[in-house]
C-alpha cells in the first residue's frame, strides 16, 4: 500500500509562524476540512490541540462528530445540523435559519462579495430578527473572501464591505459575537490582523499560495506520500511499459511497480509529461488504478514531499492534490 506520514515538527513551525503572525495561538482556527486537506482528521485534530489549537472548522457534521471533543469550539460549513453540544453551524443563506433546531450556536455567514454563500448585506437585519424568533444562539459573523491570493486590491475592497457590516452589527447592538474573515492568503497577506480569529488551512499543512511578491513567510510541507515496490524486472531497449505501452525503454533497464494508483487518488494526469518523485525518479508510461513503475529497486519511494510542486506537473493547486488523496492511505507521524 501507498502510505502517508506527516512531519509533526514541520506542523508546529508552521503553526509557530501564523501564531507570530496574528498575535497568539488562541486566535488560530485551524480548518480541518476535507480530511485535514488529506493529512487526515483525527490525526491532525490531534496534534493541533496538543499544540494548543483550541479552535477547529470542518466541512460537516460528520466531520465535527469525530474531533469536537478536542476543541472549545468547532465550526460547521455547511450540511445538516443537529445541535451538537459545540458546534458552531454555519448560516450560509438566509431561508436555513428556519431549520435550524433551537439553541443551536450559529454564525452567520456574510456575503461580501463572493457571491457563494451567506446571507446579502441587504438581510442583515431580517436575519438578525429570525435567528431570535427561532431561538438560536448567534456566537459569531464572518465573511469569506474571494480574491485574498491574487494580485489586486479587491481584497481590500471586501475588507471595508465586511467593516460596514460590523459597524451596522454594532448599531444594532450586536457585540458579544466573535468575528472572522481571513483564510490563510488574507492572514499572510495583512500587516496585522484585529479580528477574533483566522481560519487556516493551507497554510497549516506547509503551503504559501501568494504568488510573488507577498513571498513573507516560510512555510514548510508537512505530508509525504510514498509508495512500495511490488515487484522488479529487467526490461531491454524497445520494450514497452504499462497501458497502451506509452514508455519505450530506450535502453536495458531495472524497473518496479510500486503501489500507488489513481485508485488511491494519485492524477492519472498526462502521460506525455513525465512526473519526476521527490527524488528525481520518472514515472514510466501510464498511471495504473492501483500500481505506476519506476526504474528502480529500492523497497519504498518518496513520490511526493511537496504538493505545490506536484500540483505544478497537473496543471492544478496543492488543495486538489492534497485533498484527492484516499482516505484510506495510512498515515503516521514521522518518527
Ligand atoms: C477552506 C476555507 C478556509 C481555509 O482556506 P485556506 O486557503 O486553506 O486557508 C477558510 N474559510 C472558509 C470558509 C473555507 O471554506
Amino acid at each position: 500500500m501507498a502510505y502517508i506520514t506527516i512531519n509533526k515538527e514541520n506542523f508546529y513551525y508552521n503553526l509557530q509562524q501564523i501564531a507570530l503572525k496574528v498575535g497568539s495561538v488562541e486566535k488560530i482556527a485551524i480548518v480541518l476540512k476535507d480530511n485535514a486537506y488529506g493529512h487526515g482528521l483525527e490525526l491532525m485534530a490531534e496534534l493541533a490541540s496538543e499544540f494548543g489549537i483550541q479552535h477547529a472548522v470542518v466541512r460537516d457534521e460528520s466531520e465535527a462528530q469525530k474531533i469536537q471533543s478536542l476543541f472549545q469550539t468547532t465550526l460547521v460549513l455547511s450540511g445538516e445540523a443537529h445541535k451538537l453540544s459545540k458546534c458552531h453551524y454555519t448560516i450560509n443563506s438566509i431561508e436555513q435559519i428556519d431549520s435550524l433546531p433551537k439553541g443551536t450556536f450559529v454564525e452567520l455567514k456574510v456575503d461580501t462579495g463572493m457571491r457563494r454563500n451567506g446571507i446579502v448585506v441587504a438581510q442583515l437585519e431580517e436575519a438578525l430578527e429570525k435567528i431570535e424568533k427561532q431561538g438560536l444562539r448567534l456566537v459569531g459573523v464572518m465573511t469569506h473572501f474571494r480574491c485574498a491570493d491574487v494580485l489586486s486590491s479587491e481584497l481590500f475592497w471586501q475588507i471595508k464591505q465586511f467593516e460596514e457590516v460590523q459597524k451596522r452589527l454594532k448599531a444594532l447592538g450586536i457585540e458579544d459575537v466573535r468575528v472572522h474573515s481571513c483564510n490563510s492568503s488574507a492572514t499572510l497577506r495583512q500587516k496585522s490582523i484585529q479580528e477574533d480569529i483566522v481560519r487556516v488551512g493551507i497554510s497549516a499543512y506547509g503551503y504559501n499560495e501568494l504568488p510573488y511578491p507577498f513571498d513573507a513567510i516560510e512555510l514548510r510541507p508537512v505530508l509525504s506520500l510514498y509508495a512500495q515496490k511490488i515487484s522488479t524486472r529487467t526490461i531491454n531497449a524497445g520494450e514497452r511499459v504499462g497501458y497502451g505501452g506509452d514508455f519505450v525503454a530506450s535502453r536495458s533497464m531495472q524497473i518496479s511497480s510500486y503501489s500507488l494508483g489513481y485508485g488511491d487518488g494519485w492524477c492519472r494526469g498526462n502521460a506525455k509529461k513525465p512526473y519526476l518523485t521527490s527524488d528525481g525518479l520518472e514515472i514510466l508510461g501510464r498511471v495504473s488504478m492501483d500500481m505506476i513503475s519506476l526504474e528502480s529497486t529500492i523497497d519504498r519511494v518518496c513520490i511526493m514531499s511537496d504538493a505545490q510542486e506536484t500540483a505544478k506537473y497537473f496543471d492544478t493547486i496543492s488543495y486538489e492534490v492534497l485533498t484527492a488523496l484516499s482516505s484510506d492511505i495510512k498515515r503516521e507521524v514521522e518518527k
